[in-house]
């Protein structure tokens, strides 16, 4: 199983030479297996460099689940190439319920004037869109969800396919409970024997004193899910739109002398845009 991150950036997208290194572009993650199956976690600013990849590939049809709708993660849409291909597919999967019907928000509330000039009337591809939670087998891939503790809700997925298991959990705060959400044990269950478990580490334990309620985790509350759900390894996600290249470091490094100082054997890195992760 091979995994893309075309966005590892959190809440806004943002440019400049302090954010070379891990990148500006929001949530995206593509997942393939060895069986030519793919399909697309969340449409940030990220998606719009993956859809010049499906174009160049002449591609026909893409899955797409969507962790929840705040901005970040499905502002790239508009902007995916292969929406105005004739004839191609878009498989589009939401959580009933939690998130409300992510195909008429996304596409027929947001996907038109004066949000954007092109109305989705326009649009001349086939969307077909399906409601899930629980498990689902799509193009080789087994995908389980479950509850988000995040404002507005949203599902995290684990995936398996060839006998390899990644689990995404971004928009997730495990110091606090917010309505809907799984317990700290839950998520423990569902991670558990991961080979990657990628999660939110959007604040350090200083920020996070005042940012409580806000969504997010802090790094350290990561590490203590990759722990007790003794997954192979941690990738730092959704960063912080403030925290430049150096600042990043200092958490990777922070987080090391935490997994040394507890004897864990975890690796720890954080994800950057562009990156490729071979389970
Ligand atoms: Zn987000
Ligand atoms: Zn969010």
């Amino acid at each position: 199983m091979e995994i893309v991150f075309w966005g590892a950036r959190g809440s806004v997208p943002v440019s400049g030479p302090e954010y070379v290194r891990f990148g500006g572009e929001t949530a995206c993650v593509e997942i393939r297996n060895d069986h030519g199956g793919r399909i697309i976690l969340d449409a940030g600013t990220g998606i719009r460099r993956l859809g010049s990849v499906l174009r160049r590939e002449q591609a026909v049809q893409a899955d797409l689940f969507f962790t929840h709708t705040h901005w970040d993660h499905i502002l790239g849409l508009p902007f995916f190439q292969p929406l105005f291909q004739p004839g191609f597919r878009l498989n589009l999967y939401g959580r009933p319920r939690l998130q409300g019907d992510i195909y008429k928000l996304v596409f027929r509330d947001l996907f038109r004037p004066p949000h954007f000039p092109v109305p989705y009337s326009r649009l001349i591809l086939d969307i077909n869109y399906q409601e899930f939670q629980g498990s689902l087998e799509v193009q080789g891939f087994n995908l389980e969800t479950i509850a988000l503790s995040h404002p507005n809700l949203g599902q995290g997925f684990r995936i398996s396919s060839d006998g390899r298991t990644f689990v995404l959990l971004t928009d997730n705060e495990l110091g606090y409970f917010h309505r809907g959400a799984a317990s700290f044990e839950e998520y423990v269950r569902f991670a558990r024997g991961a080979d990657l478990l990628v999660h939110d580490s959007e604040f350090t334990p200083a920020e996070y004193m005042s940012k409580t309620g806000w969504g997010h985790s802090t790094y350290m509350q990561a590490i203590e899910l990759a722990a007790a759900s003794r997954v192979k390894r941690l990738g730092l996600f959704h960063h912080n739109q403030d925290r430049n290249d150096d600042g990043i470091d200092h958490i990777v490094q922070d987080c090391a002398g935490e997994i040394a100082g507890k004897g864990l054997a975890l690796e720890c890195f954080a994800v950057f845009q562009g990156q490729t992760v071979t389970l």
